[in-house]
């Protein structure tokens, strides 16, 4: 089954959040969304590829059902920047927009206790390469919770790491309840765990601390994998370096 450029786009429109950004890659345009089957232009590079790819999308997306605004759009000249500032300039673009999501109530996202995020795994999906071939990837979703109206919002992670910066992306807390069985003196309890990742000065000095002895007083350094103590970690956290903090929960005891 081959997918139509509609078919495409459309999956990409759908996918979009309201006030979402869309760049179709080396056209020169920016699209936000503003409704259930609306988006605004909000930008266009001033020369004629982009021109013409702005006709071209825009019959291309309404041919699938959408409506385009193209009143709001201003032209931006071309600038020469290197891939790296054109990195850097889209990043902050896509950090501006995500300061504008609101909640049904609206509530910024960007003023929900983002640090308190709980990682869920919603399975596995089959994704179909370039290449034809078929893969399975995990899929995850950031719950975050209105302050204000408590409604549950589940979140991309990447629209989470864009909201809550990378100080939210190197930090990692989960629970996880450690069987009677291998604690019967003690009986069932609940451990919090926080995962940092640690930079490569930090574990240099961490090391340092012991001074080589395996057996020394350092903080417990960890290299993670897929699991820590039988909890998934989720895929960003896995491959590092973590210092790990950890507190006991006491037994009984609901958040
Ligand atoms: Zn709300």
């Amino acid at each position: 089954m081959n997918e139509t450029p509609e078919d495409n786009a459309l999956t990409i429109l759908e996918r979009l959040r309201e006030g979402g950004l869309w760049q179709p890659a080396g056209l020169g345009l920016s699209y936000i969304r503003t409704g259930e089957k609306s988006i605004s232009l909000i930008t266009q590079e001033n020369n004629p590829t982009s021109a013409q790819a702005r006709i071209r999308m825009r019959l291309l997306i309404e041919g699938v059902g959408w409506q385009v605004d193209e009143s709001e759009a201003q032209l931006t000249d071309v600038q020469h920047l290197s891939p790296q500032q054109q990195h850097m300039q889209e990043m902050m673009m896509r950090q501006e927009m995500a300061q504008n999501w609101k909640c049904n109530c609206g509530t910024p996202l960007s003023a929900f206790p983002l640090e308190k995020a709980r990682w869920n795994f919603d399975g596995q999906e089959e994704m179909i390469l370039p290449t034809g071939e078929k893969e399975l990837v995990e899929q995850w979703s950031v719950i975050t919770q209105c302050p204000v109206c408590e409604t549950i919002v589940p979140l991309e992670p990447y629209d989470y790491g864009l909201l809550a910066g990378d100080d939210a992306m190197t930090t990692y807390s989960f629970r996880t309840s450690i069987p009677e069985s291998r604690q019967p003196s003690i009986g069932h309890i609940e451990k919090e765990y926080t995962l940092t990742a640690l930079s490569r000065p930090e574990i240099i000095a961490f090391m340092d601390m012991n001074n080589g002895d395996a057996d020394g007083d350092a903080p417990d350094m960890f290299v993670t994998g897929t699991f820590y103590n039988g909890h998934m970690l989720p895929p960003h956290v896995r491959g590092a370096v973590v210092s790990v903090t950890e507190w006991q929960i006491a037994t009984g005891e609901e958040e």
